[in-house]
């Protein structure tokens, strides 16, 4: 007998027939001898419907009451669900992040997990219940209700998993499994049978929209595993495990493009020591991630131009603080770029083998797509690059890199 955390998103719960297939499954695994805990997210599109109805009240509502709002998609899917896997002859309940004792910080809309008494659940799967939680929230210490970020129901299941010291992690999607790149765009795209924590956390982070990237981060620090896999066909998925020989002796696996990046620059700020200092401490207290850094200073070393990435949802935060920093400083103004994106080439097998990056500026240049900034590290090379290019990019480096199935 084995614990098992299912996790399904929101097109896995999308109607009731799929609710229904969900119930099936889950019933087979239980059929099987296994102690199960569901996950779910809210149906597809029910987040955003949600988020749409407060953008009518209010272009920036109160943050908490979002959190009340949008914890209400999961709290449906998981009622339904346990309905459905009652209406099999199995016992079910719900539960939501609270009754789960899912404890997180008070950063409402993007909650971190500060602990999770387990004890409940654990008392209804020895009473030989289904759990069926209710991913993407938690509750404060003082008993407000939060949101773990968008995707959040990963993080949900990996944490609950961890907290119960859960055999297997399955994480059901529309897709089956991770890929070598985006297969919407490339077609050839081949399935990985396997990839590290450290790779898996590349993609996540770099837009591939299949894990939500803290559930990634968890998941490696706790030593989860994790299996993505279909929730409408029984393909056996990608294992995102610890890196092992096999990974190292591959170049690259795969390719990441990021379009909901924005770049914002300082323009000619006097370049003296504490200005990056203070320009990053401002950013980073208002919860904004940076991820691109570039700083160029001016022929005569008086000026410099510090440009930086951050998610588009942040561009504005960020312009707000970057002019209020820049007319501290001294600086002469602030710049903005939404058309960017970035394209991210991404391996293990990099620490052992040169030429990755040669290989993909080549591979760009011959294409005539321009470089706007590069980052690298131990197993990633970054461009940020033309927002039109993107697809071009992303065909003419997997190619390059001999990545097709
Ligand atoms: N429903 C939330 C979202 O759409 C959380 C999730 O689906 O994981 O972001
Ligand atoms: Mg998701």
């Amino acid at each position: 007998m084995a614990l098992i955390v299912q996790k399904y998103g929101g097109t896995s719960v999308g109607n009731v027939e799929r609710i229904k297939n969900v119930a099936n499954r889950v019933a087979k695994t239980v059929g099987e001898g296994n102690q199960v805990v569901v996950v779910v997210s809210a149906m597809s599109g029910e987040t955003d419907k949600l988020i749409g109805l407060a953008n009518q009240i209010s272009p920036t509502p109160s943050e908490r009451e979002l959190d009340m709002l949008l914890s209400s998609g999961e709290r449906v899917t998981s009622a339904l669900t346990a309905m459905a896997i009652d209406a099999l002859g199995h016992k079910a309940k719900s539960f939501t992040g609270r009754q789960a004792g899912i404890v997180t910080d008070a950063v409402h809309t993007k909650a971190k997990i500060e602990r999770i008494n387990g004890d409940r659940i654990k008392k209804a799967l020895d009473e030989g219940f289904v759990v069926v939680l209710a991913g993407f929230q938690g509750i404060t210490p003082n008993e407000d209700v939060t949101t773990l970020g968008r995707g959040g129901s990963d993080l949900s299941a990996v944490a609950i998993a961890s907290a119960i010291a859960a055999d297997l992690c399955e994480i059901y999607t529309d897709v089956d499994g991770v890929y070598t790149t985006d297969p919407n765009i490339v077609p050839e795209a081949r399935k990985l049978d396997k990839i590290s924590y450290e790779e898996m956390l590349e993609l996540a982070s770099l837009g591939a929209k299949v894990l939500q990237t803290r559930s990634v981060e968890f998941a490696m620090k706790y030593k989860v595993p994790v299996v993505v896999r279909s929730s409408f066909n029984d393909n056996p998925g990608t294992l995102v495990v610890e890196e092992d020989r096999d990974m190292e002796n591959v170049f690259v696996s795969g390719i990441a493009y990021d379009k909901n990046q924005a770049k914002v620059t300082i323009v000619n700020v006097p370049d003296k020591p504490g200005i990056a200092a203070k320009l990053f401490e401002a950013i980073a207290a208002s919860n904004i991630v940076v991820d691109m850094i570039v700083q160029n200073v001016s022929s005569d070393g008086k000026f410099a131009d510090i440009s930086f990435t951050v998610p588009k949802t942040d561009t504005r935060k960020a312009l707000e603080v970057s002019e209020a920093i820049a007319k501290e400083l001294g600086a002469e103004r602030v710049d903005k770029r939404e058309d960017i994106s970035k394209i991210s080439v991404i391996g293990v097998g990099m620490r052992t083998h040169s030429g990755v990056a040669s290989k993909m500026f080549q591979t760009l240049a011959a294409n005539n797509i321009n470089i706007a900034m590069i980052s690298t590290s131990e197993i990633k090379v970054s461009c940020v690059i033309d927002l039109k290019y993107t697809e071009l990019a992303v065909r003419v480096l997997h190619e390059a890199f001999d990545l097709a199935g």
